[in-house]
């Protein structure tokens, strides 16, 4: 055996595993977003108002293209900010925080690998929206 890896100097690991999961994840969100948006689109075009002959579901309805424009914004933020992890992927700089540029970590990035900040920085973001509102007066 030539190639004896040193297990102790695990810290630097080049290709991560964990990141090949999370690369994949981000590759299945962003396919299914295009999925589902390429179906709104569909269903609307295909929908004939004659199949909604019940105002209840008019009413339904509306809620649903309000639902299905709220959707196509969310959805544009979301691909943008997937495609943005999927270029950290890329330059090396995925799991970084971009604002203390500490690892972030493991747990965060799974449950949502479009994060670009730490629990920590996040929480103080979020505090500092609340404050900023508040002085605002709203
Ligand atoms: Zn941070």
């Amino acid at each position: 055996m030539i190639e004896q890896k040193k297990k102790d100097d695990g810290l630097k690991e080049p290709a991560d595993p964990q990141f090949e999961q999370i690369r994949k994840l981000l590759e299945e969100q962003k396919a299914q977003i295009l999925r589902e948006a390429g179906r709104v689109v569909e269903s609307g075009i295909n929908t004939p108002h004659e199949l909604f002959p019940d105002p209840t579901d008019m009413a339904t309805r509306e809620e649903l293209e309000a639902f299905s424009l709220r959707l196509k914004e969310r959805e544009k933020n979301l691909l943008r900010k997937i495609d943005l992890a999927l270029e950290r992927l890329q330059d090396g700089t995925f799991g970084i925080c971009e604002t203390c540029g500490e690892p972030i970590e493991e747990r965060r990035l799974l449950a949502r690998p479009v994060t670009t900040l730490c629990i920590a920085c996040k929480t103080d973001q979020e505090n500092q929206e609340k404050r900023d509102r508040i002085s605002r007066g709203a």
